[in-house]
């Protein structure tokens, strides 16, 4: 199968979610093919080579960074990244919002909510988050724009517990929107449902799926 015709299938079966087409590890060549394809949003999970593909590659493909960044390297990607998914401290999201300022965009961001049952995954949890939203701190932020809620399922075969995971994250994002958000039609993304998962995620309140290996291939 060409990565044109897989990206056709996926698009065919995620419709109408937003589609991020993840190229992390994919040479820039591929991440051409979907764009002959059609594709304009990529998604990518390392900064240095977001970097290189955001230079040699088209200069309207939207890119997000779906991986977990560093407070650090935030000044490298602020000028041109569409989104970035995975807000998971609050010294991260000070961070965009600074670095935002410095070359005045106003920067669309995800906060990443843990859910799943792994330690190793990133994010806060449900607690954590509500306390912060409570702190209203990120009120503050004129340089970025919360647009919504980011998570990604247990790794497990288990589609009932998948299914579970993702209600919950659900439920999370409308108690936001009523408690926080209300009058914010910009938060209004939930971005879940990878190769393995997004046909569940589909019918259990994601507006953005992130897929990677079901367009390119194995990494
Ligand atoms: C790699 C990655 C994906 C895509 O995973 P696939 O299983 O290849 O579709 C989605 N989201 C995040 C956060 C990732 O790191």
């Amino acid at each position: 199968m060409s990565i044109a015709q897989n990206l056709q299938e996926v698009k065919t079966a995620c419709q109408p979610l937003t589609l991020v087409a993840v190229s992390k590890f994919h040479p820039a060549a591929l991440v051409q093919e979907a764009y002959d394809a059609g594709q304009r949003i990529f998604g990518e999970s390392r900064v240095q080579e977001l970097l290189e593909k955001q230079q040699c590659l088209p200069q309207d493909i939207a890119w997000h960074f779906i991986g977990h960044l560093q407070p650090n390297k935030v000044k490298y990607i602020a000028p041109f990244i569409s989104l970035i998914h995975a807000i998971d401290t609050p010294k991260l999201l000070a961070e965009v919002n600074k670095q935002g300022a410095k070359c005045g965009r106003v920067i669309p961001v995800l906060l990443q909510l843990h859910i799943a049952t792994e330690e190793t995954k990133f994010g806060f949890s449900p607690d954590e988050l509500d306390a912060y939203l409570a702190s209203l701190q990120w009120r503050e932020y004129t340089n970025v724009q919360i647009s919504g809620i980011m998570c990604m399922a247990s790794n497990v075969e288990d589609e009932a517990q998948i299914a579970a995971e993702f209600d919950k994250a659900h439920q999370y994002f409308l108690h936001a929107k009523a408690l926080y958000f209300k009058d914010s039609p910009d938060f209004a993304t939930c971005s879940w449902g990878m190769s393995g998962d997004f046909p569940i995620a589909m019918q259990h309140g994601s507006t953005m799926v992130r897929v990677g290996t079901r367009i390119f291939g194995a990494r």
